[in-house]
């Protein structure tokens, strides 16, 4: 078996972008140059995500997340997730969040069987959030404290790095994630967004970051798997904190355990968020489902999934970061 088959043998996580229109136009879903990338009617239907999701399992997808734009935008996610634990043959479904909306939802998420969530959270000064989010930060905190509350089993803050922006907020981020045992990641900006547009000025590197804290405190690695994703861990042992750094530009190792593909709110099947390949699955999910045709179009895409992304090589992407999900 050759490595490129086995790297594809190990694909069993799949990212599920699912986000709609809302009215608070936080930049999360309306980033600035947002043109409505879709039609309510482009977007997938909860019953042809979960057919896909059905497919999905057949090959050996296990690990399920639910990413957006924005997510919790959408009404019904938490029957989504539902449906998607009640398939079987899944092991666990995630969500990834503003968080501005989830106040309101955690119990029902929790009650429908998510295993765990990861919140962005990139500045605890409400100012300071704003000018980076668009949105405000007390519905986000009420959110945290409201998982929290509920017990749920995994809770990880994500704070993409900023450099300029929000580097003097890394220590408030720290103790507010040690304050709450949460963890912590820091992620590097990749050039996947036009809500941040990489460029030298704004690139902090998760690499910096590590070193800077390295000077302050013990950073001890942490060997059990804290998740699916590339994301290295450590614990700080003065902050007592666990942190986690996801250098896709810095880490020139970042794509070899690569596990997943995602599947974006329109029906793209994307076998890696730094390459532009795209497979349209809506001719496969209308006017019916056609189970075979959607698995042979797995197979096709897994075959051709990159062995890494193509960020280094002057990558532009080619629709924004809310249609291709988080
Ligand atoms: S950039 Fe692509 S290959 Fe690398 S970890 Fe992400 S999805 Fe996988």
């Amino acid at each position: 078996m050759s490595c490129q088959d086995s790297f594809r043998r190990s694909v069993h996580y799949l990212r599920i972008s699912v986000t709609d229109r809302c009215n608070e136009r936080c930049l999360y879903c309306f980033p600035r140059d947002f043109a409505g990338w879709s039609e309510k009617e482009d977007l997938l239907s909860y019953e042809e995500i979960l057919a896909t999701v059905a497919v999905s399992v057949e090959l050996g997808f296990t690990d399920f997340r639910i990413t957006g734009g924005e997510p919790l935008v959408r009404p019904g996610v938490p029957d989504l997730v539902r449906g998607i634990v009640r398939t079987p043959g899944v092991r666990s479904v995630r969500l990834s969040t503003n968080a501005t909306r989830l106040a309101g939802l955690a119990a029902p998420l929790r009650e429908a069987g998510l295993a765990g969530i990861n919140i962005s959270l990139d500045a605890l000064d409400p100012k300071r959030y704003y000018e980076i989010t668009g949105g405000h930060l007390g519905p986000v905190l009420e959110g945290i404290e409201a998982v929290r509350a509920l017990g749920f089993p995994r809770i990880k803050l994500n704070t993409v790095l900023l450099r300029h922006r929000n580097e003097d907020q890394i220590g408030a981020l720290l103790d507010f994630a040690a304050q709450r045992d949460l963890i912590l990641r820091f992620i590097e900006l990749m050039p996947v967004t036009s809500r941040e547009v990489l460029r030298p000025e704004n690139f902090l590197s998760a690499a910096e970051v590590r070193r800077n804290l390295e000077r302050e405190d013990r950073l001890e690695p942490v060997e059990q798997p804290l998740g699916f994703g590339p994301a290295r861990y450590f614990r700080m042992e003065k902050r007592r904190v666990t942190v986690g750094f996801i250098g896709a530009l810095s880490d020139l190792h970042f794509c070899e355990q690569c596990n997943k593909m995602r599947l974006t709110a329109d029906g793209r099947l994307r076998p890696c968020l730094g390459n532009q390949m795209e497979v349209d699955l809506r001719p496969y999910l209308r006017p019916t489902i056609d189970r075979e045709s959607l698995r042979e179009a797995f197979l096709d895409t897994l075959r051709k999934k990159p062995l890494e992304h193509s960020f280094r090589d002057y990558y532009e992407p080619e629709r924004t970061m809310t249609a291709l999900g988080g």
